[in-house]
């Protein structure tokens, strides 16, 4: 297959360019690097399965040959980088969306719209399934992004049902790995750079909100059975081991073994209570569940970090 990537240097794409790199597709890469990064597929760099096109997928996506597939990775995810790129996100969720939506028409290619959690914003069920329609507040600091996604998703469903496009939607929720920007201003790399550093480890409010955080080889395992079946509906896609921040701070100081102080600081605004997917959605239609532990992924993620410290 030939298979085009947006946002293919980023954290997510580029774990999915190695994924399909491995499996001998062929991968065009897109990305305008504003959170991406050219290290991230530098690996590929002289394989001739392997394209890189430098571009703006909020502006009209072109691509010469033919697609099988069209994955839409691009979007800045992380709430420093949404909060710091308002416009830009809105732009990519609504008009990159379109562009790429546009483009699996004209290609003939199957489409999937990388979502997220944050659709659910600040949740008022727990768990989350995918039939919850959420409680998102548009004009908040975070509505660039959750309106962004929710119009995404939006969109995708009204070309599945007007245009018969073959379309996969999958609902991201918190992932952590290699190549997560060091300074991204998520808690996961931040926590551990804190405590690499000897720095004390920054808690938002007092850490009782919760996330439930995957490793990304679960995540591109779980995108890569929802392209094999026939479903078009939102599947989430995330780890069930659910904590506090505040635990996660913890958890974090004895994997790194770090004498780091926990400190304490403002709450971000509409900052999510709890978060943690239903996944049964998931195991039905894609066998899926997360394979590995949390413990496990950090200490990869931590080894990874420390070599780049
Ligand atoms: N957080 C924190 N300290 C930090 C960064 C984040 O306590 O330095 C908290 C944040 O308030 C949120 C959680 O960690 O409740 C996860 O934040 P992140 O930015 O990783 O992603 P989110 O799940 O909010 O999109």
């Amino acid at each position: 297959m030939r298979v085009l990537i947006t946002g293919g240097a980023g954290f997510i794409g580029s774990h999915m360019v190695d994924r399909l790199i491995a499996e001998w597709h062929q991968v065009v890469a897109m990305d305008n690097l504003v959170t991406g990064t050219i290290d991230n597929i530098q690996q590929h760099r002289s394989n001739p399965n392997f394209e890189f096109i430098f571009h703006d997928v909020s502006n009209h996506i072109h691509v010469p040959g033919k697609l099988d597939w069209v994955l839409h990775f691009a979007s800045p995810a992380s709430p420093m980088d949404y909060l710091q790129l308002p416009i830009q996100t809105l732009k990519v969720g609504a008009m990159g969306t379109h562009n790429a939506l546009g483009l699996s028409i004209a290609k003939r290619a199957k489409f999937l719209l990388t979502s997220t959690s944050e659709v659910y914003g600040d949740p008022l069920i727990h768990p989350q399934h995918e039939e919850y329609y959420g409680n998102v507040n548009p004009i908040g600091p975070r509505g660039v992004y959750d309106e962004a996604k929710r119009y995404a998703e939006a969109l995708a469903m009204a070309y599945h049902n007007g245009h018969g496009l073959d379309v996969r939607i999958v609902r991201i929720f918190n992932t952590f790995g290699p190549r997560n920007r060091i300074n991204d201003g998520r808690v996961v790399p931040t926590f551990i750079n804190q405590a690499l550093r000897g720095e004390p480890l920054t808690v938002f409010g007092e850490g009782q909100q919760t996330r439930s955080f995957q490793y990304i080889d679960d995540l591109i395992e779980g995108i890569r059975r929802l392209m094999d079946v026939q479903f078009n509906k939102p599947v989430n896609i995330g780890n069930t081991t659910e904590m506090t921040i505040l635990e996660f701070a913890r958890l974090v100081l004895r994997l790194t073994g770090s004498k780091s102080q926990i400190v304490y600081r403002p709450l971000l605004q509409d900052d999510p209570r709890t978060r943690r997917p239903d996944i049964t959605r998931a195991m039905e239609v894609l066998g899926w569940e997360p394979r590995v532990p949390v413990e496990e992924g950090l200490k990869k993620t931590i080894d990874w970090y420390r070599t780049r410290s």
